[in-house]
């Protein structure tokens, strides 16, 4: 009888302790929510899950296998609580025992332009093909599939003199994959990517970030099977690959027109002009860096990535941006030894940043680490020293580097201007 007693106590000790647990981390998933409110961070960049509130109880399966810690329980349903950092991995849909979940393109609000494209992967412009998050579908593997499939469609158009027989634009997990099928098919290839590096997405991940993707297949590798890959493990892979095959990528490279000729394009880039016989877009969703457009702006100093702060040690920065990129740009350069940062941002007030970011941005200011200019706008890069139009007038900085984190300019206005046809989803699938 006295066991009998025992047993249930510590029965009833269980479920208090677990609906405590429950309890409390319910609560820092809505505190979450409200911080991302706050913060104007309530829309899923692309493909992100729509949970069904009838069908939902709230097991909490889906927030358990996230990856990006993009859902929590509120109220006792499922709810995207950090909705900027959803990549639409679809976990979370697999995972739901009571198929409460839909992956959706879009929100009512803001709608997400996808191109049209046929089941090879070529858009309503015979020739011109897309792969890879461009097309809608995010993920790696998918981005490589996509790529190397796409080369299969590429290889059918025939006919016509043209130096190449298709032009890659990008160099992300499409761009690879699809370069690598174009060497295996001994196609006549070129592979731009505007950046110094390659990687697309993936070199932009935070460092040490978790990497998940399922099995994919290499054109003259074969299959790869990573899992849970670190960030720099999977870069590494990718330059040890196209040291291994020889792959030729044209760095620094950014496409800005393609015009059709005979059958096939011309592909204006930053450097060149190529004539092909079809050309692969694999350009992802995040575009091209915005520049500034100011005299000195073309100067080596200048970069639109902080790549590694320690190499700014002991130098003058100005980073320029009001985004969370540009805070975290800003005070990772703080921390470097000897440095003087300098934050330019034209608007009166950071709108939509993280919380932490921003926090983090002030401790640094009060600090006197970094010097803050709001309202103010950069009017000319020199050799050593920058010009701002500030509030209380114009301001001459010492400098020696400028690092320019002012958003991207998506592709869709130049893909439109190719004459590929988009449909806008507002929260469809
Ligand atoms: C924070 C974060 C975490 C993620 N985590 C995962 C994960 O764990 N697992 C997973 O499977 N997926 C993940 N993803 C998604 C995945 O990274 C992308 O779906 C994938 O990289 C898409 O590949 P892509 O080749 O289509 O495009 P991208 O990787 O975006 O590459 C496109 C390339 O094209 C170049 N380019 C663009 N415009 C031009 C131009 N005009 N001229 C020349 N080059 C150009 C770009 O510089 C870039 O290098 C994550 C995404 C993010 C943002
Ligand atoms: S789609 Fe992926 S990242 Fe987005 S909430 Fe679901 S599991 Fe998380």
């Amino acid at each position: 009888m006295v066991w009998l007693f025992v047993y249930a106590a510590a029965l009833i000790a269980a479920v208090a302790w677990y609906a405590l647990r429950r309890q409390r981390i319910h609560a820092q998933h809505a505190a979450e929510l409200q911080q991302a409110v706050a913060a104007g961070l309530v829309e899923p960049p692309s493909l992100h899950p729509v949970i069904d509130p009838v069908l939902c109880i709230g097991s909490s399966s889906c927030v358990q296998v996230c990856p990006e810690e993009a859902l929590g329980i509120v109220n006792g349903k499922a709810t995207l609580t950090n909705a900027s950092a959803c990549i639409g991995h679809g976990a979370c849909m697999a995972a739901c025992p009571f198929d409460a979940i839909q992956l959706v393109f879009g929100t009512e609000r803001r709608g997400i332009d996808i191109p049209e494209i046929t089941p090879e992967f070529e858009s309503n412009v015979p020739g011109l093909f897309i792969a890879g998050e461009l097309g809608g579908m995010g993920l790696i593997r998918k981005a490589a599939e996509q790529g190397r499939q796409a080369i299969a469609a590429v290889r059918k158009r025939k006919g016509g003199d043209f130096p190449y027989d298709v032009v890659i634009v990008g160099c992300g997990p499409a761009g690879l994959s699809a370069g690598l099928a174009a060497m295996e098919h001994q196609l006549r290839y070129k592979l731009l990517e505007q950046e110094d590096s390659l990687g697309g997405a993936v070199f932009h991940y935070p460092r040490n970030k978790i990497a998940m993707t399922a099995p994919v297949e290499l054109a003259l590798i074969g299959k790869v099977n990573f899992g849970e890959v670190q960030k720099e493990k999977l870069l590494e892979f990718w330059q040890g690959v196209v040291a291994k095959t020889g792959l030729k990528i044209a760095f620094r490279e950014c496409l800005q027109e393609v015009l059709p000729e005979g059958g096939g394009f011309v592909v204006r880039t930053t450097r060149h002009e190529y004539r092909t016989r079809s050309v692969l877009l694999a350009m992802g969703r995040r575009g091209t860096p915005r520049k500034l457009g100011v005299p000195g702006e073309e100067v080596p100093k200048v970069v639109y990535r902080l790549i590694d702060p320690a190499q700014y040690q002991g130098q003058a920065v100005l980073v320029v941006g009001g985004g969370d990129s540009a805070l975290e740009a800003a005070v990772a350069l703080a921390e470097e030894p000897g440095t003087t940062v300098t934050l330019s941002y034209r608007s009166e007030a950071f709108s939509r940043v993280k919380p932490k970011n921003r926090q983090r941005l002030e401790q640094a200011q009060q600090a006197g680490r970094i010097q803050v200019l709001l309202g103010s706008t950069v009017q000319a890069i020199e050799d050593r020293r920058v010009v701002l139009q500030t509030t209380q007038g114009e301001l001459t900085l010492r400098n020696d580097a400028v690092i320019v984190c002012a958003g991207g300019l998506l592709p869709t206005p130049l893909l439109q201007k190719m004459g590929i046809r988009f449909e806008t989803k507002y929260g469809t699938v």
